[in-house]
């Protein structure tokens, strides 16, 4: 017998890639330079030349190791360099025995939230919303409830007292992810203390652990703020998941890491669950060819001005032409709101204008849509007036 959920997760794409495939075809009738699609979250900026270099290098040398397995839970020696690049740059106190190297962050979140959810589904996962549209997935599939937090609609940091009130003692994680998608906000100091002082006083009460996942595929792509805020040095029952899909624009690559904090309530049984899972789901041994280069490339990213520069210029002439624009702090996104109540059909309208924007009801939340710049300027520049005849086609 065939999975039921499973065959109507196969059959039933994704939004994102739904407007993706649409795409296609508008640029097949219409020409690409006349469709301005805005959908995708794939980083539109080359990698940087060392990884290419390192590749090269890698495979030049040709070791005896190059194309085998490693351990299961990742090489030893690229483990113990990301946990140095960590405690270098961000202040913290990270080892890289309690580091498993996963095929991006979509392994690394589905085998942390399998590792931390007990079978019997009873246990919940808290996510803010607006969220990326995959936790859920991720969330059920490790026999976990998705509860969902409101935002506070002026800053789109969680609504607090809606956090706390939706922690019961069934909650076994909570996922951030900052800076977001599909906000571009970024959890500040001040917004981590919060959600960690309310974290700590649910733990005392209910007497057990709740992790907080931070889910950190942007964090590098951070322009308003000086340094990340690294939630190892804030919550001890943390763990992160990272990709290194976006920063350096390798997203089909497939690499990326689970770290578990050393300060973490048993933190190594925390990290046998995550072997565990990893094991249990298949995911063994990230690609190793990615796991040599990567050490070579921890302080480097790809000329993420760009996605800065068209963050800028979306923010600043939507907002002149009178649409509401959530202030980006990073990733590549920006949450706009729609001029009608029902963003499905505000997302359809603009397709008769060629623009694709992704509406928010994925995200966990209605009424905005997500404009992805990680585009070309050109094609920024190019879609204004097209933004402006579809927000006069509302307020005419
Ligand atoms: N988490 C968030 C918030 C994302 O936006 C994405 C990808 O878009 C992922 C995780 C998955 O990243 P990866 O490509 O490394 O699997």
């Amino acid at each position: 017998m065939i999975n039921k959920d499973m065959l109507s997760l196969g059959e039933k794409r994704s939004a994102i890639r739904e407007l993706f495939e649409e795409g296609k075809i508008l640029k097949e009738k219409y020409g690409s330079d006349k469709v301005f699609d805005f959908s995708i979250g794939n980083p539109s900026v080359p990698c940087p030349d060392e990884f290419n270099a390192a590749i090269k290098n890698a495979v030049n040398a040709n070791a005896p190791d190059l194309h085998g397995y490693t351990s299961a839970a990742g090489d030893k020696k690229t483990r113990d360099a990301i946990s140095t690049y960590l405690n270098k740059t961000y202040g913290a106190k990270t080892t890289g025995d309690l580091i498993y190297m996963t095929v991006g962050a979509a392994a690394a979140l589905s085998i942390t939230l399998r590792a931390l959810s007990s079978s019997d589904m009873s246990d919940e996962v808290i996510v803010f919303a607006p969220f990326f549209p995959e936790y859920s997935v991720f969330i059920k599939n490790a026999n976990a409830k998705v509860i969902s937090v409101a935002p506070n609609l002026n800053t789109f940091y969680p609504d607090m007292n809606d956090f706390e009130n939706k922690i019961t003692k069934n909650t076994a994680a909570v996922i951030i992810n900052s800076p977001n998608n599909p906000t571009g906000v970024y959890y500040n100091k001040s917004v981590l203390e919060s959600i960690c002082k309310i974290l700590d006083k649910k733990q005392r009460e209910f007497d057990h652990p709740i992790y907080l996942i931070s889910d950190e595929p942007y964090r590098e792509l951070l322009y308003t703020y000086d340094k990340y805020d690294f939630i190892t040095n804030f919550y001890d029952n943390s763990i992160i998941t990272y990709s290194f899909s976006k920063a350096l624009s390798i997203p089909g690559e497939r690499v990326g890491y689970i770290l578990v904090n050393p300060k973490c309530e048993n933190a190594s049984q925390v990290f046998s669950a995550i072997c565990g899972a990893g094991r249990s789901l298949g995911y063994v041994c990230a690609t190793s060819l990615f796991q040599f280069v990567v050490p070579h490339c921890l302080n480097l990213t790809s000329d993420t001005n760009v996605y800065k520069r068209n963050a800028e210029i979306l923010y600043k002439e939507l907002s002149n032409i009178g649409y509401k624009v959530v202030k980006p702090d990073g990733a590549f996104y920006l949450f706009v709101k729609a001029p009608i109540d029902d963003d499905n059909a505000f997302s359809k309208k603009a397709l008769e204008y060629n623009i694709l924007i992704v509406p928010s009801e994925s995200f966990g939340i209605k009424g905005y849509v997500r404009i992805a710049t990680c585009v070309t300027e050109k094609m920024v520049l190019a879609s204004l007036p097209k933004f402006r005849e579809l927000f006069v086609h509302y307020n005419s």
